[in-house]
């Protein structure tokens, strides 16, 4: 998937170009890795598995937090002993919000008493 740097439009592959701004687009993991650096997102929570960051992700988004996941799958991230690695990341004004929230739901999954 490919994205345009300037407007963030998405395009399937064949295109190469931003029909609107006349940009070349860039890989959008690329892109999003990238908005890392130069916005200010924060690490909000890591764990090793993806669909606990995306039920994660899915509460804060409920409660109006934009959240990022980012995972260090990668090929060109070297494995040291984590299998995986997958943040959750915020955006610094929303790290306390989001912060609390996932205290909220891990207390709440605690207390649900699964026998583990
Ligand atoms: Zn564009």
């Amino acid at each position: 998937m490919l994205i345009c740097p300037n407007c963030e439009a998405e395009y399937n592959d064949g295109v190469t170009v931003c029909p609107d701004c006349d940009v070349e687009l860039v890989d959008k993991q690329e892109f999003e890795s990238h908005l890392i650096d130069t916005k200010d997102w924060e690490t909000v929570y890591t764990c090793s598995e993806l669909y606990e960051a995306e039920m994660l992700k899915a509460n804060l988004e409920g409660a109006g937090i934009e959240t990022m996941i980012v995972s260090k799958k990668d090929r060109n991230f070297p494995t040291v002993g984590d299998l995986s690695f997958v943040r959750l990341m915020v955006k610094k004004d929303d790290l306390d919000a989001a912060s609390q929230i996932i205290q909220d739901i891990n207390s709440n999954k605690n207390e649900s008493g699964d026998n583990l």
